[in-house]
This record gives C-alpha cells, structure tokens and sequence, in this order.
C-alpha cells in the first residue's frame, strides 16, 4: 500500500509542474548529492539559429550547401535540423528531396541528394572516423556557438554555426542547488568551447564534452561508483540510458518521447528550476514519514 502522504504529495506534485512515475526514484531524490545536466534542450532552450553558413571551396555557395544539408535534415528531430530548416524556409530556398537519411547517434546525419553523399555532422565525425578536423575559422567563437560540417562525396564544403540560448532560469536552479549542498555537472556531446562556456556561466562545479551518447550512462555510473547519488536531467533520445542508469532519471516535458518513457520523473514545463522543487518536495514527503 501507498503511504497516504505519499500519494498526497504525488498527486500534489503535478500542481508543481512534476510529473512523477517512479516513487521509489522520487523517494531517492532527498539523498542526492550530484545532479548532471544535459545541455542542449535541457540548460539550453535547443532553439538553435543558423548564423553562418560558409563554403570551405568553391565548389558550392552558401544557398547551395544549406539547400543539400536541409535535404536530409528534414528527416531528423534534432534541435540542429530544425535551425536549419527554419534558415531555408526565412531564405525561401526550394526544399530538396534525399534518400538513404541516416542517423549516427550524438554525431550527425547522412543521406543522398542529387546522386551525392552528403553528410552534417559536429567535430565528433571526425574523433570517431580518426580523421583531421577541417580548421575553424579564427572568427568563430566557439564558445557561443555549435560548430557543424558539412561534408560532399567525403570532401568537407562547408562550416554551418547555429547559436542556443541559456534557459531563463538555468542559474537559479543551479545556484538553489548549491545551496543545499548538491553538485552540479554538465553532460554533453557538444564541444568543449561550448560547455566550458555555459558550466562557467552557470557557476556549475564542472562538465563533460565531446560525450558520445553510450558515453553518457558510463559517466553516471562513474560518479555512482565514486559513492555519489546521481540524477541525471535530459532531453533527447542520446539520453534515455543514462536517465535510466541515474538513481533518478528526470527528463524535460519538451523532449523526446524516449526521453519521458525512460525517466522516473518529468518536469512538465520545461524549467530546470524544478529540479529544485522535486528535492525540496521529495524531502518534505519523506519527512512526514518517520
Ligand atoms: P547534447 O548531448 O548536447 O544534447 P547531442 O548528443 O544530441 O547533444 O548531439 C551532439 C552533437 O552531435 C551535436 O552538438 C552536433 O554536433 C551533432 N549532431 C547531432 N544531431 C545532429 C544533426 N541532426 N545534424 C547535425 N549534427 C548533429
Ligand atoms: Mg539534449
């Protein structure tokens, strides 16, 4: 049987923007000593814009390049392809067709356009093919910005930036969470530049980048196994295992189905501060108890 309190308080929780579907894990969140964090679509609104495309050769000018990658990235649900297919739509280029769209997980996309091997991918594509990233021009700061490459028959073409903005209230989240004594650290699959940026700007206690998504749930279980209690919070299909490898999984209402199947709790709205709330709920609850 369900403790009374308890299924006040659950029942409660959904006026507080939580969802929770695992009590056991909701149970664990008044112990929790780490908190990881996603970034993209998680800390970050994932509303990327394109900023700049620009050619690597002369091959193809900048309408063409975002004409061949909005081509197969209409067939993804990254926050990166939809930038792109809002830039195609403000420029009114012709949406062409591809085949053979493929996925590579926490990597890019591919497929085939107008006979043409076409790939979008971030500098993860070239750690995992071992292969030298082109360079990135000086004037990019890579620290407010998402890098992708954009690659024709196996020749790199061009450099696309997209820029995200920060949630409103990622910093208060993290610095409620301080404030009780939990730690916070960034996960990502994005680079460095990018999460030194966005963990110093939100004064977290650290970050991990570059991160494959198989990567992610060996990172969790990493600072388990150094004795910490862990949530992890995401968004995004790349997520779900270490969502389900956390102590408690929390995932964003405005993710990926995957992402809010596999959580034991999920934030309805979207805030990250809410994290804050579930802790502060789970202890009352719990407290009522003993
Ligand atoms: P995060 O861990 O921050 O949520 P992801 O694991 O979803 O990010 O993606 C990691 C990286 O993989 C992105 O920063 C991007 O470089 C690349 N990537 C993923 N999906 C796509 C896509 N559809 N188009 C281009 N690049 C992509
Ligand atoms: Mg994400």
């Amino acid at each position: 049987a369900i403790p009374l309190v308890v299924a006040i308080s659950t029942s409660l929780s959904a006026v507080h923007g939580l969802l929770i579907r695992n009590r056991t894990a909701f149970e664990n969140a008044r112990k929790l000593t780490t908190i990881i964090f996603d970034k993209t679509g998680t800390l970050t609104k994932g509303s990327h814009e394109v900023q700049a495309v620009m050619p690597l050769t002369g091959r193809f000018t900048a309408d063409e390049l975002l004409q061949y990658v909005a081509a197969i990235q209409q067939n993804s649900e990254h926050h990166i392809a939809h930038g792109i297919m809002r830039k195609l739509k403000e420029k009114n280029l012709e949406l062409w067709k591809s085949d053979n769209f493929n996925y590579i997980q926490g990597v890019g996309v591919t497929g085939k356009v107008k006979g043409k091997e076409v790939v979008a991918v971030g500098p993860n594509y070239f750690k995992q093919e071992n292969r030298q990233q082109p360079v990135i021009p000086a004037e990019i700061d890579q620290s407010i910005s998402t890098v992708n490459f954009v690659l024709i028959d196996n020749e790199p073409v061009g450099i696309i930036t997209l820029a995200d903005g920060i949630r409103e209230t990622a910093a208060a989240a993290i610095a409620s969470l301080k404030a009780m004594h939990i730690k916070s650290f960034l996960l990502t699959g994005d680079n460095e530049q990018v999460a030194a940026a966005v963990a110093t700007q939100l004064k977290m206690d650290g970050y991990l980048a570059n991160v494959l998504p198989h990567e992610k749930q060996q990172k969790i279980k990493e600072f388990q196994d150094k004795g910490e209690i862990v949530a992890m919070t995401g968004d995004g299909v790349n997520d779900a295992p270490a969502l389900a490898q956390a102590d408690v999984g929390i995932a964003i209402g405005s993710g990926t189905d995957v992402a809010a199947e596999t959580a034991d709790i999920i934030l309805v709205n979207s805030d990250p501060k809410d994290v804050v709330q579930m802790i502060a709920f789970g202890k009352a609850t719990y407290r009522k108890m003993v």
